[in-house]
């Protein structure tokens, strides 16, 4: 017990954690855990690839648009429902070059205004996917009967986001999700980690390269046929604000499968801070518990 206040106080662990390898030796572990040790090794030899967490947007349209969204949808004065044929081509690229992945996400905005998301879903490679999920902020009631029993088919895991503001609607939702055997997640926490404004904070290099260490932000994001490092850096390029170098992006619709694997690979295991972190604050002592949804600040 000694030992391990020790431990606890020194300046050796404090060094540990501010490593780049500690993010690494996260995401081994959840590797590991998910397929065990030598499925897990298989997965990121040269030729495979095991990806932890990816969410493909459907749609920048949403009915509630939080002053403090982390996924930038309060930016878009024009949001839109991806096109059909592009996110199933991005899902399709993307699904031949994983061997499997712990997290398939839909996401928006509100992914349930999109017409289209059936179409989506039918896609999502299930038996390479340890969970499927939708997020949502409950304030749409789905009553499309073939979106529900996709759903269910798929064993797709709804994810609902606890907004106060949505709390009645939340409760028809449950009741509905309850009554068509779709399986659910009420998530518990009430607050968000406030990433700012969408404004750039000049920090030093130094200093992005802590935050960035800092962050291990786990979710990979596709939007309109390209892979991202996080979502800040997919909605702020499409919003036209944040830039994006070589190498913080794939271009899953022009690459071969042998190239996506190799560039989704070292996405994945970057060590470098990204140009969208010039943009955010997670990762940084200004990125604060902040109430989630729909609440004005
Ligand atoms: S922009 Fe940088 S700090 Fe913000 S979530 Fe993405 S990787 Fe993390």
């Amino acid at each position: 017990m000694a030992l391990w206040n020790i431990w606890m106080e020194s300046k050796l662990r404090q060094k540990w954690h501010d490593c780049a390898f500690y993010n690494d030796y996260f995401r081994l572990k959840k590797c590991f855990k998910s397929r065990g040790f030598v499925v897990g090794l298989g997965g990121l030899l040269p030729g495979h690839l095991w990806i932890d967490n990816v969410e493909i947007v459907v749609t920048t349209k949403c009915n509630l648009r939080c002053p403090a969204c982390a996924n930038l949808m309060q930016y878009y004065d024009n949001p839109y429902h991806l096109e059909r044929d592009i996110v199933i081509a991005s899902m399709h690229k993307l699904n031949e070059c994983f061997d499997w992945c712990n997290e398939y996400k839909i996401i928006g905005g509100e992914p349930f205004l999109n017409p289209d998301l059936k179409y989506f879903l039918e896609e999502i490679p299930r038996e390479k996917c340890d969970e499927a999920t939708v997020f949502t902020n409950a304030m749409v009631i789905p009553d499309d009967i073939e979106l529900l029993e996709v759903m269910r088919r798929k064993k797709i895991k709804i994810v609902i986001s606890n907004y106060s503001c949505a709390y009645g609607m939340q409760q028809r939702l449950i009741d509905l999700l309850k009554k068509e055997n779709i399986s659910f997640y009420v998530i518990k926490s009430d607050t968000w980690t406030n990433r700012g404004p969408l404004e750039k904070h000049n920090a030093s290099r130094a200093d992005l390269r802590q935050q960035f260490i800092r962050c291990a932000s786990p979710y990979k994001s596709v939007l309109n046929g390209v892979m991202y490092y996080c979502p800040r850096s997919a909605h702020g390029y499409d919003l036209g604000v944040i830039g994006r170098r070589e190498r913080e992006y794939v271009d899953l619709l022009k690459n071969t499968r042998a190239q996506n694997r190799r560039h989704i690979r070292r996405l994945m295991w970057r060590h470098e801070p990204v140009s969208a972190c010039e943009y955010c604050l997670r990762g940084t002592d200004e990125a604060v518990a902040i109430p989630r949804g729909r609440i004005e600040l």
